[in-house]
């Protein structure tokens, strides 16, 4: 699985408040990809929570 913030990010935090193993918001979103494998679950409930659909799963 690759993990990816676009461009549209808009630094809001959620991503990081809801899995703050993979993300963290220095401005934007910044994705710590040695942590991705071991935290699917909740990459994909801050996708699906990202307000502007930035976090691209591929
Ligand atoms: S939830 Fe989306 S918009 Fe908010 S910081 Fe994360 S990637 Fe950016």
């Amino acid at each position: 699985m690759a993990v990816k913030v676009n461009d549209s990010c808009i630094g809001c935090g959620a991503c990081e408040s809801i899995c703050d193993a993979v993300f963290s918001v220095d401005g934007v979103a910044q994705v710590n990809e040695s942590a991705v494998a071991d935290n699917m679950d909740c990459v994909k409930e801050a996708a699906d929570s990202c307000p502007v659909g930035a976090i691209e799963v591929e």
